[in-house]
């Protein structure tokens, strides 16, 4: 069965034969240095005690701490949080920030807890890895329903527990409690920001259908940004349901609607769509903003969109992406559309260590530059290796860990 870890080790040896490059790179990649499981046990507000399962996956320190996402969600295991692992430690080697890769979780489902149970089950994963983290030794952010409070009440936890007071242990912080202008937005602009930089050369016009699948912290940004920028947001979903509106949606009106009601149905002038179709509408660009192997050998004969965004990790599974290129649909790959998120939160990273705090002007203009020099780069490279963007993406990010690989030897033992 293809699951999210198998998929990542797939695409690391597509494009190792694309690079030709050695097969002891792939080798050294394709297992984490570190996986970590706690059992987690917390009182419910009626007094019983629950347990949960938490994770992390250290998967490389090459070029510097680890650093990834948390993620709450009644599917999260083991092999999720691995392949999300992976995918980091190339997002930092393809941005060239100085850090490596890991990703966390808790297999639950947070809509089912009270504020206080979920501060409570926040705390306890920090109790129960907080000697394996670290400003200096890894560094977790937000991920899928986790949000910048919970990275408050992370922090803090930390923090009572160990000697730091730099709030740097955790980024995607409120910018009231150290976090940075900016970080919110980052993931959706981010992605806009690659896309606007190839879009020309993709031939996808000026004013672009485009639509999205998920509504959450990088798929909410993506709409408003998209729109902004002169495109037409014609479908969006959440996990329950979708909307369509071939003439373009008012994403400001949609998102009120949603806080409102608590859903999409029944949004005005829309028409329902199911997330499945949704996937498979006439449109120009496809943004998957949700979770993993959305696009699957299944239904990638039926994609019409031209570009496909990958705002979520591993929308995408290998035998999608073969369909796809045969089509002539381009993806543009989750390592270099979604990246805007840790790009932001290395900068938080920095202003925390240094005690200091930029504006969002300067956080916005520093985002630009690096996604635009690396979109650049990777669209340069597939066409010199006559290969897709994700293999394209995937080259430079794995020449850049055998750089620290060689270092590495040079210098003595690993750091792990
Ligand atoms: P989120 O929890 O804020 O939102 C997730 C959204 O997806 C919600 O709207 C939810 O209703 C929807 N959803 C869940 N299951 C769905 C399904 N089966 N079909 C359609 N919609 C579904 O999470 P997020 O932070 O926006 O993360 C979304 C994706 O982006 C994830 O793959 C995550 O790993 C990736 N990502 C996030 C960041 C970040 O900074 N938050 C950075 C890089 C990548």
């Amino acid at each position: 069965m293809d699951t999210p870890f198998t998929n990542a080790l797939s695409q690391l040896e597509r494009a190792r034969v694309a690079g030709a490059l050695d097969p002891l790179i792939i080798d050294r990649l394709s297992r984490p240095d570190r996986e970590l499981t706690a059992t987690l046990r917390i009182r419910t507000d009626d007094g019983e005690m629950r347990s949960f399962t938490g994770y992390r996956v250290q998967h490389s320190n090459l070029r510097g701490p680890y650093k990834g996402g948390i993620r709450f969600h009644p599917k999260a295991d083991m092999d999720e949080v691995k392949a999300l692992a992976l995918w980091m430690t190339l997002k930092t080697a393809l941005t060239d920030l100085p850090l490596g890769g890991g990703k966390g979780g808790i297999t639950v489902d947070p809509k089912i807890l009270s504020a206080a149970e979920l501060e409570r089950l926040s705390r306890a994963w920090v109790r129960a890895l907080y000697r394996d983290i670290g400003p200096s030794i890894d560094i977790p952010a937000p991920d899928v329903n986790t949000t910048p409070q919970i990275m408050s009440w992370m922090v803090d936890e930390y923090e009572k527990l160990t000697d730091d007071t730099t709030h740097a242990s955790f980024t995607g912080k409120p910018v009231s409690d150290g976090g940075s202008e900016g970080r919110g937005k980052a993931t959706g602009l981010g992605g806009y920001i690659v896309f606007d930089t190839l879009r020309e050369a993709l031939g996808v016009p000026a004013s672009a259908r485009i639509v999205i699948q998920g509504m959450g912290n990088v798929g909410g940004e993506a709409a408003h940004v998209f729109a902004r920028g002169g495109h037409r947001v014609i479908a969006m979903s959440d996990s329950r349901s979708g909307i369509y509106d071939p003439a373009g949606l008012d994403v400001a009106r949609v998102e009120a609607y949603k806080k409102e009601t608590g859903s999409l149905q029944g949004f005005p002038g829309a028409q329902p769509i199911t997330n499945e179709a949704l996937l498979t509408l006439d449109t120009d660009v496809l943004v998957p903003a949700a979770l993993e192997n959305q696009i699957t050998e299944d239904n990638a004969h039926d994609i019409k969109a031209k570009v496909i965004l990958e705002l979520a990790n591993g929308p995408t599974t290998p035998a999608a992406d073969d369909i796809l290129l045969k089509k002539g649909v381009t993806v543009i790959p989750d390592i270099l559309a979604n990246s805007g998120g840790v790009v932001v939160s290395y900068l938080e990273w920095e202003q925390n260590l240094k005690g200091e705090h930029w504006s969002e002007a300067d956080v916005d203009q520093k985002l630009e530059t690096v996604l635009a020099d690396q979109a650049r780069e990777v669209f340069g490279r597939s066409t010199a290796l006559s290969t897709d963007l994700r293999r394209s993406a995937y080259v430079i990010a794995l020449e850049r860990l055998a750089q620290a690989i060689g270092s590495e030897s040079a210098s003595g033992p690993s750091r792990s």
